[in-house]
């Protein structure tokens, strides 16, 4: 495998960056994951546009133009020969002493690394449906930047990896349930409108999660984007998640609760169809 740092291809093993970065001593960055199907990537422009505004509201610099970033994803997907697969992008504010303050002229740390993906196990997970249990809503109140200070993500994914879920969804004091640790939170409520939380500083603005709005609405399916609480989700017909790395799975169990009928439900089928057929249209996956 090869991954690009600062303008070169390297082996993985030997990609390295400074110890003094401020990604790797403050979390002072951020990413994106962007899915290739078929050797061809997925919502790109999303992603580059959403990897360009985290950079803004954090005032890092933009390592290169937009399409130079185009260009250079291509070429790691192509140098690992990645058909189906992941692209990470990672940007952090640079290497410098360290020092809390934005350093004065470090140029930003650039990293892409790319690895194979079956994106057939989530079509596999579409028809079992998966399980989730909820954590505390412990993260600060930006999670519409992309960053990469994910301990709270990381903690509350371990815990679903020891209750044996798939996700965690994050529940703050009043009982709403903002998104998933990965992933983001819906609902079909039992009249068939689907529910996810606002786009707002409180979530992330999943790529998924905007092009899954786009298809519900062009298929007619009503939509409210307004928060839910898991007492909500516990009586909704059905529930499902969105991200680029599970497009639309139907959650059956919450806490160990049954969803619906325990199985994956029509709407969130209906909705998994329209996107994988979106997919299609896209990449010829
Ligand atoms: N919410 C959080 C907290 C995430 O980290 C992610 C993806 O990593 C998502 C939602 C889903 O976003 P996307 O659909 O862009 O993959």
């Amino acid at each position: 495998r090869l991954a690009y740092v600062n303008g070169r291809l390297v082996p993985l093993a030997d990609a390295t960056v400074h110890i003094e970065d401020r990604g790797f001593q403050f979390a002072d960055g951020v990413y994106e994951v962007a899915a290739s199907l078929n050797g061809r990537m997925l919502d790109w422009p999303q992603h580059v546009a959403r990897l360009g505004r985290s950079l803004r509201e954090l005032s890092i610099a933009a390592p290169m133009s937009d399409a130079a970033l185009s260009i250079v994803a291509r070429r790691v997907l192509a140098a690992n020969r990645i058909r189906d697969g992941l692209l990470y992008v990672q940007v952090t504010r640079g290497a410098a002493r360290r020092d809390h303050p934005f350093p004065a002229n470090t140029t930003p740390t650039l990293v892409m690394t790319a690895r194979p993906f079956d994106f057939r196990v989530r079509v596999a997970q579409q028809k079992t449906g998966i399980s989730v249990i909820t954590h505390p809503e412990i993260r600060w109140q930006r999670r519409d930047i992309k960053s990469i200070a994910l301990l709270p993500n990381v903690l509350a994914k371990q815990s679903a990896r020891e209750a044996k879920a798939f996700e965690a969804w994050f529940v703050d004091a009043d009982g709403t349930v903002t998104e998933g640790s990965s992933t983001n939170a819906w609902i079909v409520r039992k009249d068939g409108t689907i529910v996810t939380y606002p786009a707002s500083e409180n979530i992330l603005h999943g790529v998924m999660r905007g092009t899954l709005l786009a298809l519900a609405r062009e298929h007619q399916i009503r939509v409210e984007e307004a928060p839910f609480t898991a007492a909500d989700a516990l009586d909704a017909a059905e529930a499902f998640l969105t991200s680029t790395t599970a497009p639309c799975l139907p959650i059956v169990s919450i806490d160990g609760n049954r969803i619906g009928d325990g199985t994956p439900g029509p709407v969130t089928a209906r909705l998994a169809e329209a996107l994988w057929s979106e997919v299609e249209r896209q990449t010829g996956w």
